[in-house]
């Protein structure tokens, strides 16, 4: 959606917009607001770019273009030779998907670790494929409780796999991987982790953790356009899981064998969206891969909790569980703040947030994520700061000029 400042001024119901100057955006290179959200994210311009060509899905550019992709994919979760990426076009759920119905054989059982909307989502992705499922659930705002899961993995032998969402996207939580993974190696379980929103930003060692599959997505921290879903499996469990799958389109196992023996894909690959995820690889290593990637979110994380917290604002999270990756804050608790009207301020500024998916409290989010730094974090921070004083509310720092 193209975003021009008529439009926004024309349709915003704003009262303070009466009596106040017409607002300036900050635009991004292409004009468009900033997305402060978990995905799609802002992308750069030379990856918009990468997709004004059309190529064909067996010209052999197109082919080396995809194997390339799929080979850094997997060298960023240093998986080597015992893991292959399989991509799965769609958005990153198909990917999940994908992953829980063909490595999960239909008599297997999974403990699925939920503190959120995506670990919700994959008990309800194995119901439907109706695979056994086992929950440990703990709040939004905690992490699994590790003496209860081993205590489960003790007592339930016949559990095959145990399910973790790497950065709980719902509330922005680091889920501890590495000892999940742990338990699930020292109970002889395969270990499937959803590293959707962390991928690239946060470090995954496939080995090291011991996981069996990664899914993740070209539109989040990678910083690709969103169209590709991809999981990094071990080749050793993919080889077993011919068999398992419940639906053609989703089949890891289809899927990787027409690599495997074509190169190609079975169906209609997205095109434009692998040759600009692999332009958006070659941005990431630029920037210094996984290292270089965290360092600006994490920083772009502190900027914004920092300020965020001088104007009053509370974050959600204890910070050794804040992933760099999207924060969620309490709303303001006084009558004068207006959600709606902070909202659209702050789409009318620019800067486009996320609505709180939380139960356990009334919250809004704002993304670290994407091609933002510094400059368009302050400029955020700066809109949030506006919108308090309009509405006459906020800390100290809120209404300071
Ligand atoms: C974004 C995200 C997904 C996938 O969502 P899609 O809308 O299907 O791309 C899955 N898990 C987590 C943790 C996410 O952040």
């Amino acid at each position: 959606m193209s975003y021009t400042l008529t439009t926004d001024l024309a349709t915003t119901s704003d009262e303070t917009m009466s009596h106040s100057k017409p607002v300036t955006p900050f635009a991004s290179e292409t004009g468009d607001p900033f997305l402060l959200t978990p995905g799609p994210l802002t992308t750069s311009r030379t990856v918009k770019a990468a997709m004004l060509h059309d190529w064909g899905s067996r010209d052999a550019n197109f082919v080396a273009i995809n194997q390339s992709v799929l080979a850094q994919l997997r060298d960023i979760a240093n998986g080597g030779d015992e893991y292959v990426t399989v991509p799965v076009q769609g958005s990153g759920t198909f990917a999940i998907e994908a992953m829980l119905t063909s490595l999960v054989p239909r008599d297997g059982k999974v403990l699925v670790l939920i503190n959120g909307a995506y670990g919700l989502r994959a008990k309800r992705i194995l119901d439907i494929a109706r695979r056994k499922a086992v929950v440990h659930q703990t709040a939004e705002d905690a992490p699994p409780d590790l003496k209860k899961v081993e205590s489960i993995l003790k007592r339930t032998p016949s559990i095959t796999h145990v399910f973790a969402v790497h950065c709980e996207t719902t509330s922005g939580i680091l889920n501890p991987v590495a000892d999940i993974g742990a338990l699930a190696a020292r109970y002889g379980k395969g270990f499937l982790i959803d590293s959707m929103s962390a991928f690239g930003a946060v470090p995954l060692d496939a080995r090291a953790v011991g996981a069996e599959a990664i899914t993740a997505s070209s539109n989040k921290c990678i910083e690709g356009v969103p169209g590709l879903g991809f999981v990094i499996c071990r080749r050793a469990a993919l080889e077993a899981s011919q068999g398992n799958a419940t639906t053609l389109v989703l089949d890891l196992h289809d899927q990787w064998s027409n690599f495997e023996k074509t190169g190609q894909y079975r169906f209609t690959p997205p095109t434009h969206v692998i040759v600009a995820l692999h332009q958006a690889l070659r941005e990431f290593e630029d920037e210094g891969g996984v290292a270089g990637r965290g360092e600006r979110y994490r920083n772009n994380c502190r900027v914004l909790i920092e300020g965020m917290t001088a104007l009053g604002f509370r974050p959600l999270l204890a910070a050794d569980w804040q992933a760099p990756i999207i924060v969620t804050f309490h709303m303001l608790d006084d009558a004068r703040f207006d959600f709606q009207r902070f909202y659209d301020g702050l789409k009318e500024r620019g800067f486009v947030i996320y609505p709180g998916k939380l139960t356990v409290a009334d919250s809004f989010r704002i993304g670290c994520i994407g091609r933002i730094g510094e400059r368009e974090m302050r400029a955020a921070l700066d809109a949030v700061r506006e919108m308090l004083q309009s509405m006459g509310v906020g800390g100290a720092g809120a209404q300071a000029a």
